[in-house]
């Protein structure tokens, strides 16, 4: 990784209107080519946003055309492409690949996926990086000390965050329990904290479809058609922020940021784009906020008597009393099956009993989209969203 924020990033901006592929091979083009990046390393981790089992299609992940068009990059510096990612607590990490298709996708591309523990152990490292205000120590896999890092976050809102982009995006790769400090100890100073110690070499912000309103994943589909890069995540940050109309001041650790980081220089190549959609953030209530904020401190006696592996908030929503979750109407369904076929994951629908097992279902919506009866319907909340 990068020791030092370079003094003027170059940010490159670039529009996908010809394919998402062509314009990755141009943005990094534009702000000086792979090698640059690359430099002596041997081993790539691309990091991207699989947050959860939501295509990107629907603005929640990293598109696998931008991955493949990196990778290649990637492999044509003579270093080898690696996968490194770790979805959000409540969502399971094999359940999402399988919903999203990542073994597939990565065998067919020569990407090698790694799968750190997430409960910790000898797969990671601690860092304690100079400067920091709250998160004094964290973790990152001990194999990406020695790599180059290829931060691949989507341009979108977070109902808790308000956006998550370059800068937010890392927390993937940290261990649960690290990223249960975050929240407990602040999520915006941690942010900017975790940022003292991971610098990636290059980030490209996925915005060929982004999301607004209440993201990361059950936003509105923003169809950007963007592709932002540069090495200064606070800065593509920024710039970000300025091609969907948001004043980086109302993203609270973006300001902390910049009070606490200084002010990023950089120069703009490649499209000038203007204002392409003004996002709507979401609607941030106290009550909720401290409601999700409970659930990181209450998870530490939880972990006490747990089995390991297993959190307050996974639990919480296995329930089916909390979370976005789907719903069978028995009145509307015709039992077609429509939904047990759509759903990727094995024995989530009991189609005899008309009821979503919630212990496994990983809220993808697919099951919803696809019923033609219109007989499921979504509960729960995002952020302040009620669905129904
Ligand atoms: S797809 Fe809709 S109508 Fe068909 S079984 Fe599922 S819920 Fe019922
Ligand atoms: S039941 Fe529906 S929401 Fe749950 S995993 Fe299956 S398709 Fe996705």
């Amino acid at each position: 990784m990068l020791a030092t924020r370079p003094d003027t990033d170059t940010i490159a901006i670039t529009r996908t209107f010809d394919g998402i592929e062509e314009a990755t091979h141009r943005v990094i083009s534009q702000i000086g080519g792979m090698a640059s990046v690359i430099r002596e390393a041997k081993v790539a981790v691309l990091k991207p946003n699989f947050v959860a089992g939501r295509a990107a299609e629907t603005g929640s992940t990293t598109s696998f055309v931008l991955l493949k068009a990196v990778a290649e990059e990637v492999r044509a510096c003579g270093a080898e492409p690696v996968l490194c990612e770790i979805p959000g607590t409540e969502f399971d990490r094999e359940a999402t690949y399988t919903i999203l298709g990542v073994e597939k996708f990565c065998t067919d591309n020569g990407i090698r996926i790694v799968r750190v523990d997430p409960e910790g152990g000898e797969d990671w490292v601690e860092l304690r990086p100079a400067g920091v205000k709250r998160l004094r120590r964290f973790r990152i896999p001990r194999f990406v000390q020695e790599a180059c890092l290829i931060n691949l976050p989507v341009l979108k809102t977070h109902v808790v965050s308000t956006m998550t982009l370059g800068m937010k995006n890392p927390m993937g790769i940290l261990p649960l329990s690290d990223r249960r400090s975050m929240h407990t100890l602040g999520i915006d100073q941690c942010i900017v904290d975790m940022n003292r110690g991971i610098k990636p070499d290059l980030t490209i912000i996925d915005g060929s479809v982004g999301q607004d309103g209440e993201g990361p994943l059950y936003g509105n589909k923003a169809d950007l058609q963007v592709l932002v890069a540069g090495h200064d995540s606070l800065a593509v940050d920024l710039v970000c922020c300025q091609l969907v109309g948001v004043e980086s001041s109302s993203i609270p650790h973006l300001k902390l940021a910049l009070e606490q980081l200084g002010q990023p220089s950089w120069t703009l190549v490649g499209e000038d784009v203007g204002v392409i959609k003004k996002f709507r953030l979401p609607e941030q209530k106290a009550l909720y906020r401290f409601i999700f904020w409970l659930m990181y401190p209450l998870d530490y006696p939880y972990t006490w008597v747990a089995e390991r592996g297993k959190h307050l908030c996974t639990t919480l929503y296995s329930t089916g009393l909390v979370g976005t979750r789907p719903q069978i109407s028995e009145g509307t369904c015709t039992r077609c099956g429509i939904c047990v076929k759509a759903c990727p994951l094995p024995n989530v629908i009991d189609l005899k009993l008309l009821k979503v097992n919630y212990s496994t279902c990983q809220r993808c919506l697919l099951c919803y989209e696809a019923c033609p009866e219109k007989a499921i319907s979504v509960k729960g909340f995002s952020g302040t969203m009620r669905f129904d």
